[in-house]
Formats: C-alpha cells, sequence, structure tokens
C-alpha cells in the first residue's frame, strides 16, 4: 500500500482538506469540488476521461423543439463491481458488508487514493466523494458518514429531510444537476443514502425536463408536459421549502404510502438569480426498466438522458433503431401518474 498522510477520523488527508475549505469560502462548494476532482484526477483515482462518451439527440417529430437523447457511456457497464479492491488487506475488517459509500471500506478498497471532501451545513455530515463512473467531468455523490438506508421508508432519513438536505446541497452548487435516486428507481447502492452532484457538461443546454417545467404554469403537478407527471416547484430556496413540503407530506400519506412507492428527486440553482428547481418523479419500485433500450431509469435519465453501455445497444442507435418516441415510450412505461 502506499504510505498515507495524516488524515482526520474521516480518512480525509487534513491538508487537502484545508486547501479545500479555504476556496468553499472564498469560491463557493463548486469549486472546493472542482479541486477534489484535479486532486483525484492526478493520484490516479479518476481514470475515465469521457472520452469514451458519445451522445445522440433526438427531436421530436411535430417540430415542437422537444428532445431525448443518449449518452453511451462504456465504462457506466464496469460500475457494479465497484472501482477498488475486493479483499480487505490482512487485518483489516471491513463494515457493513464492504459498502461502496463507508469511508472505512474506501480507505483499504482504494488503497488510499480516493479522497472525500466533508460537507457541513445540511441535516447531518456528509462527505463527497467522486464518481469513479462519472455521467459528467466532475460528478460526485454525496453520501452521509453514517451507514443508513437510501429510501425514506426504511428507518433512516424521512422524505422532508431528505428534501431539505438536496435543496441545500443545490442552492450552494449553482449551475449543478443534483438527485436522488429512490431504491427501485436508479440507486445502485440500496444500503447507503447518498444523492449525485452533476456539473452541467458545458454547450448542452437544458435538459429535456426542464424544457418541459418551462412550460409548467400552475400548481405542483406538471401533466401532458412530458412522457412522465412530475411535480414541480420554483422559487427561492425557502420558497420552494415552503411550498413542496406540505406536498410532499400529503403524497406521502396517500400514494406514497404504498410499499412500492418511490421516486426520482431533482434540484437545481440558477447561476445568475436565486432561482431553484425541484422536481418530484414518482416512480414503482417493481418497475425500474424501460424497455428496449438501456438499463434501470434513475433520476438523471428520468430528466430525458438515457445512459446506455453495452455494446449492443450502441448498435441499436447508431443503426438508427433509436428516435425520440422510443425514448418517450421507455420513459412512459416507468412513469406513475400524480393526482393533484
Ligand atoms: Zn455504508
Amino acid at each position: 500500500m502506499p504510505s498515507t498522510p495524516a488524515t482526520d477520523d474521516r480518512g480525509v488527508p487534513l491538508r487537502l482538506d484545508k486547501r479545500l475549505r479555504g476556496l468553499e469560502r472564498e469560491h463557493g462548494l463548486g469549486a472546493a469540488l472542482e479541486a477534489l476532482r484535479r486532486h483525484q484526477v492526478e493520484v490516479g483515482f479518476i481514470r475515465d476521461d469521457l472520452s469514451e462518451v458519445v451522445r445522440h439527440t433526438f427531436r421530436a417529430p411535430d417540430g415542437s423543439g422537444a428532445r431525448f437523447s443518449t449518452q453511451f457511456n462504456p465504462a457506466r457497464a464496469r460500475r457494479f463491481a465497484g472501482a477498488g479492491i475486493q479483499q480487505p488487506p490482512e487485518g483489516v475488517v471491513p463494515v457493513h458488508d464492504r459498502c461502496f459509500l463507508c469511508a472505512e471500506n474506501i480507505a483499504w478498497q482504494q488503497q488510499g487514493r480516493e479522497i472525500g471532501y466533508p460537507i457541513d451545513g445540511a441535516s447531518m455530515p456528509y462527505t463527497a466523494w467522486m464518481n469513479p463512473f462519472p455521467l459528467a467531468v466532475g460528478h460526485a455523490i454525496l453520501a452521509t458518514d453514517e451507514h443508513q438506508p437510501q429510501h425514506w421508508q426504511e428507518g433512516g432519513i424521512d422524505l422532508a429531510t431528505l428534501v431539505e438536505d438536496l435543496l441545500e446541497f443545490a442552492h450552494r452548487l449553482p449551475g449543478w444537476i443534483l438527485f436522488y435516486n429512490g431504491v427501485g428507481a436508479g440507486a445502485s447502492i440500496e444500503a447507503h443514502l447518498h444523492y449525485h452532484a452533476l456539473p452541467r457538461t458545458p454547450g448542452l443546454g437544458p435538459m429535456p425536463i426542464e424544457r418541459a417545467a418551462d412550460r409548467h404554469r400552475e400548481g405542483a403537478v406538471a401533466r401532458g408536459l412530458y412522457p412522465m407527471d412530475f411535480a414541480h416547484w420554483r422559487g427561492t430556496h425557502a420558497e420552494v421549502l415552503a411550498r413542496a413540503r406540505p406536498w410532499l407530506a400529503e403524497w406521502q400519506a396517500h400514494a406514497g404510502a404504498a410499499a412500492d412507492a418511490t421516486a426520482n428527486l431533482m434540484a437545481t440553482c440558477a447561476e445568475d438569480v436565486e432561482r431553484i428547481d425541484l422536481y418530484f418523479v414518482p416512480r414503482h419500485r417493481r418497475r425500474s426498466r424501460g424497455e428496449g433500450l438501456g438499463g434501470v431509469i434513475g433520476a438523471f435519465e428520468t430528466m430525458g438522458e438515457i445512459i446506455c453501455s453495452t455494446p449492443e445497444e450502441r448498435i441499436l442507435i447508431e443503426t438508427g433503431q433509436v428516435d425520440y418516441r422510443t425514448i418517450h415510450d421507455l420513459l412512459a412505461h416507468v412513469a406513475v401518474a400524480l393526482d393533484d
């Protein structure tokens, strides 16, 4: 094993942490995470520079300007095996079934190369880790320090707190996309609570669900604007929180009380004005996959970009067997109707 520098009790090298803290104070959380990304490339933890990614865009035939896209990202196929070593070294006892998001395991799995950045200010301590299988350059995972379930129905975090934390992160990362995958709705690690934080890829413009939300006028529920019903709130951080909280409590007491109820949640913060957008997409745990293309539909896919990673999918896309309708129907297949 390489020699490890002095660390704090979360395994964070003290000097890196101090430098990142300074960056966050001066330029915001995004600057600290960008410095963490550069460090993780330098030490060889991030090896995927996304140069293999190929994106295709499919426009609606009706000329409305609606569109979906596919992201062919072959490195993603390797993610279920994890990025690190499988067997702990002599004398090291793995915790929580070798969970990939527990700092104690990360230290031996990644042989000290993966460094986290502690994030304070949410309902509990979180640590940002770089995703070794990114969907965009700088893709970070924000995981709780404590090992606790991803699903709000399983006795860990409650839905209201989950949304508060998501909005807190979005607010501190203007220009980024924050999202949460419910269990059965794209979460690949179900035993440890985490969110995704994704810097926008330059030049891509709004995600398809964001274009649909621009046409959403009244109430929380956006219906008929997108292949999936979704709830959407726009306003200041405080306004979105105040409006979303009672609506979500109501949902949870009715449709959301079903054992199979799950969801995707996304939040974004504008860079120029104080404007937060929060999206809630209800899902069903036994309908996690679309048909014909891609694997599990997670939050990022519900926003309108389907991740593909197998050669077969690449052939489907490049031989014209995928079009706007294919992706529309894929999303419609996993959609759950929302009442007002
Ligand atoms: Zn864990």
